[in-house]
């Protein structure tokens, strides 16, 4: 079977916000696949916002794609053609790969997904690198205790939903920052978070510390911008911050004009004993059995919700990720690449 696969490779770096001359689709079939190799149709590929870092050259925690090259994501894929005992034809697989439909790995790098136990393309979001995310930061990171106010931007997106709804979990009080009222009013009636702020709102800062009345003693960080701005003064002694992503300035060219709030930031961190930690979630993927059983129990005990934000076809991945890096997705961001 010669199968042919279509792939996205970055053609341009993007300056500021990403265009669609920064990407060009190419095609090549694939070679027949052989001992120990497997291949797969991608049913769905999942766009996050670290990829935008990945567009650009600079020091990071992981190198930048190549121009010519295709850009990481995570795919579930069928198996179409098996050179590997391990995995039967129909079998839906998890599995690291690029911004393409086809491809051919070695069956060592799949991870099996049971389409029974959960819709599939949950092992992308729910069930995977954003839960995890939010699972992990606030295990290590965050600590939030029964009655402490939590706060987290992007409330209604992959990682900030759980964020609020493992924190109430816990006993503590979850506050978001979302983009409209719509969003809001899902975060607050459908997530349960006690509170949603329209991160848009000219008094933004007043709504969130109206919102927060004991203070923040945990602030997940997955914005910066305005955001931060805002919870910084509201931050209790001894509260930790989860420095987790900065999307509010992924497509910035230079540093935001105004005075220098390092001094603020430097004497809030001191005075108040406040914990800032970045991590990347890859440093906790030790936990990843005891996050699967803890998700799994909360998913079927109606605790925690998701919403997801499915757009067909490999052709609209590119428009998809430029949205959603201006808020236009609501919920976890999705390519349905094949029924
Ligand atoms: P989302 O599903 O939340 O989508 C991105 C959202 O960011 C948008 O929907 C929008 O929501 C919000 N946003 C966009 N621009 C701004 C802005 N200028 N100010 C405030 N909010 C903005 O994405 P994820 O949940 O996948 O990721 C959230 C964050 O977590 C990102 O920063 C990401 O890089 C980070 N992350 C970090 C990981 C790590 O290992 N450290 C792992 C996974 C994610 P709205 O319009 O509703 O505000």
């Amino acid at each position: 079977m010669t199968v042919t696969a279509r792939t996205i490779v970055l053609a341009a770096r993007p300056v500021g916000k990403p265009k669609p001359s920064d990407f060009r689709m190419e095609s090549a079939p694939l070679h027949d696949p052989g001992p120990g190799e497997v291949l797969l149709q991608v049913l769905w590929l999942t766009l996050d916002p670290y990829m935008r870092g990945r567009m650009s050259e600079g020091p990071s925690y992981a190198a930048a794609t190549e121009l010519g090259k295709s850009l990481p994501t995570e795919a579930v894929a069928r198996v179409l053609v098996s050179m590997d005992p391990g995995f039967q034809v129909g079998d839906v697989v998890a599995v690291h790969d690029l911004w393409r439909d086809h491809m051919i790995r070695k069956g060592s790098e799949l991870r099996k997904l049971d389409p029974l136990a959960a819709p599939v393309q949950t092992a992308l979001g729910v069930m995977g690198m954003p839960g995890m995310t939010a699972y992990t930061g606030l295990k290590h990171i965050g600590k939030p205790k029964a009655g402490e106010t939590v706060v987290v931007g992007a409330a209604s997106g992959a990682v900030g939903a759980l964020v609020g709804q493992i924190a109430r979990i816990g006993g503590a009080r979850a506050v978001g920052l979302a983009g409209g009222a719509e969003k809001c009013a899902y975060v607050v009636n459908e997530l349960g978070f006690d509170a949603c702020i329209d991160r848009n709102a000219p008094d933004m800062a007043a709504q969130l510390a109206a919102a927060c009345p004991k203070g923040v003693d945990v602030y997940f960080e997955l914005t910066g911008g305005a955001i931060f701005d805002a919870v910084l003064p509201l931050l209790n002694p001894f509260a930790r911050v989860p420095v987790c992503g900065t999307i509010a300035t992924y497509n910035a060219t230079s540093l935001p004009d105004g005075p220098d709030r390092t001094p603020l930031l430097l004497r809030s961190i001191l005075t108040k004993s406040l914990t800032f930690r970045g991590f990347i979630v890859g440093e906790f993927w030790g936990d990843a059995p005891e996050f699967y059983k803890a998700m799994a129990g909360w998913l079927a005990e109606g605790r925690v919700k998701y919403r997801e934000d499915v757009t067909d076809g490999l052709d609209r991945m590119v428009e998809t990720f430029i949205g959603m890096l201006e808020g236009r997705n609501f919920g976890k961001t999705l390519i349905r690449v094949a029924e």
